[in-house]
């Protein structure tokens, strides 16, 4: 089932055309990975699809309803979430007080939610009471999937986990990923500059150029492409 349909979508910086009809699917319970080299337009799609950038044509609609032109927080209690990079949690807040903000689009109670992170990230329990700003670049990067969470989404946009992030860290981020996906029913939406690791953790993919999707498909079609494998891949 499609949970996320996204039909021509058209996004400007004022005169700066970034998105050129833009379309891509994501399916209940998949990881869809998003590639790209710098400024193909990544990251204005995942803030299109959050409502931070509203789009001058075309549709987004999530389980079937459109979401295109909602505010922010609506999109959020609708169920899809955005993942910043990690360096963007509230540096002078505590780890908890971090948590408990991504849930501040919720009415019910959320405790259980923040046992369940902490459940996933150990370390963000330990120090929960210390401010994010002293937490290492991954524990950050920690801290910022787990406060998207917290508001419980159907749908996580991930904006570059890996950035920043030695290999091992990264693989650790990354497994997480997986956890979350195949045991949380977390569908994910994932860009990310590392293709070797987003091909191999996403089902499914696209390749963002200039603004156009230029190629999809499953990942093992994807990595079987001379094309990905010169220019995302790095052989030849
Ligand atoms: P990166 O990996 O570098 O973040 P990206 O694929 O996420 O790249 P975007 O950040 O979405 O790319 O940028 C897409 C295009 O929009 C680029 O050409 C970029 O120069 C332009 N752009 C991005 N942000 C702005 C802005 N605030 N004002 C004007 N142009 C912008």
């Amino acid at each position: 089932m499609t949970v996320l349909s996204v039909r021509n979508l058209e996004t400007f910086y004022g005169a700066i055309m970034a998105l050129r009809g833009v379309s891509i699917d994501v399916k209940q319970g998949e990881i869809v990975t998003i590639l790209g080299a710098n400024g193909a337009g990544k990251t204005t799609l995942m803030k299109t699809i959050a409502g931070l950038m509203e789009p001058e044509k075309g549709s987004i609609e999530f389980n079937g309803n459109s979401i295109s032109g909602h505010e922010p927080d609506r999109v959020v209690a609708e169920g899809v979430v955005l993942v910043p990079e990690g360096r963007e949690v509230f540096p002078y807040l505590t780890i908890e007080e971090n948590l408990r903000l991504g849930a501040h689009t919720r009415r019910d109670n959320y405790a259980e939610d923040l046992e369940l992170v902490y459940s996933y990230f150990p370390i963000l329990k330990e120090r929960r009471k210390q401010s994010a700003g002293y937490l290492s670049g991954g524990q950050q990067q920690m801290l910022a999937i787990g406060r998207g969470l917290m508001a419980r989404p159907a749908l996580m946009m991930l904006d570059e986990p890996s950035l920043g992030l030695s290999p091992l860290l990264t693989q650790e981020i990354f497994d997480i990923i997986s956890r979350l996906n195949a045991e949380q029913q977390v569908t994910m939406l994932l860009v990310e500059q590392n293709a070797h690791i987003a091909l191999a953790t996403a089902h499914t993919g696209y390749v963002l150029e200039m603004g156009r999707i230029v190629m999809g498909g499953s990942t093992e079609k994807l990595r079987a492409s001379d094309d990905i494998q010169e220019f995302y891949l790095g052989r030849s």
